[in-house]
């Protein structure tokens, strides 16, 4: 039986700061986009995304629509090649929306670039980005989120929707991973 102590090696960010943050960040968006009286798409990174997002939206005091997107990187998966692949497409158009792409965590920045070119492909009329987690440190191209929930430092965390080969997305809080689980 897996048990959350046997892969932590300590706690990162708590329940109670994320709860915080995600307050901070919903009144930030509201006051960015409650002046604009246009609709304001909110588009969900699967699987990661999906706790902050929930927590996130309901901070929002406008109402905002709800879509999600499954990408995968191809080829080799410890090494982001930056060709990435739509698993799962918007069942909503982006054509002349606002979009506010709510992601887990940017890394190299790879996954972000590809998905925000594509959705201005599409026709956007804004693409902004909202990441939980962000470790600046290690990106590789120039993107950057417009809402950032917290800078982290360069480890493997998991919790909060953030996995490790699928396990402990629903570990409440932020953790680093135990480097001997994957070393
Ligand atoms: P990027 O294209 O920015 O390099 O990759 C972003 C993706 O890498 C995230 O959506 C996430 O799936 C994965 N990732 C990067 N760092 C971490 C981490 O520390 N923990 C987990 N669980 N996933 C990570």
């Amino acid at each position: 039986m897996k048990k959350f102590e046997d892969a932590i090696d300590y706690p990162l960010i708590t329940k109670e700061e994320i709860k915080k943050r995600n307050r901070e960040l919903g009144q930030q968006i509201t006051n960015d986009y409650k002046n604009k009286n246009e609709n304001l798409l909110i588009i969900g990174i699967l699987r990661g995304a999906v706790m902050f997002l929930t927590d996130l939206v309901k901070e929002i005091e406008i109402p905002v629509q709800i879509d999600f997107m499954a990408v995968s990187s191809y080829g080799n998966s410890s090494t982001s090649s930056g060709i990435v692949r739509i698993i799962k497409d918007l069942e909503e158009e982006v054509e002349d929306k606002n979009i506010l792409i709510v992601e887990d965590i940017i890394d190299t920045g790879l996954t972000l670039k590809y998905i925000s070119e594509n959705l201005k492909a599409r026709g956007a009329k804004s693409v902004r980005i909202a990441t939980f987690l962000d470790k600046i440190e290690r990106r590789k191209v120039d993107v950057r989120a417009d809402y950032v929930g917290f800078n982290i430092p360069d480890e493997f965390v998991i919790g909060y929707g953030l996995d490790y080969a699928q396990d402990y997305r629903n570990l409440p809080y932020v953790a680093v991973l135990k480097h001997s689980i994957y070393e």
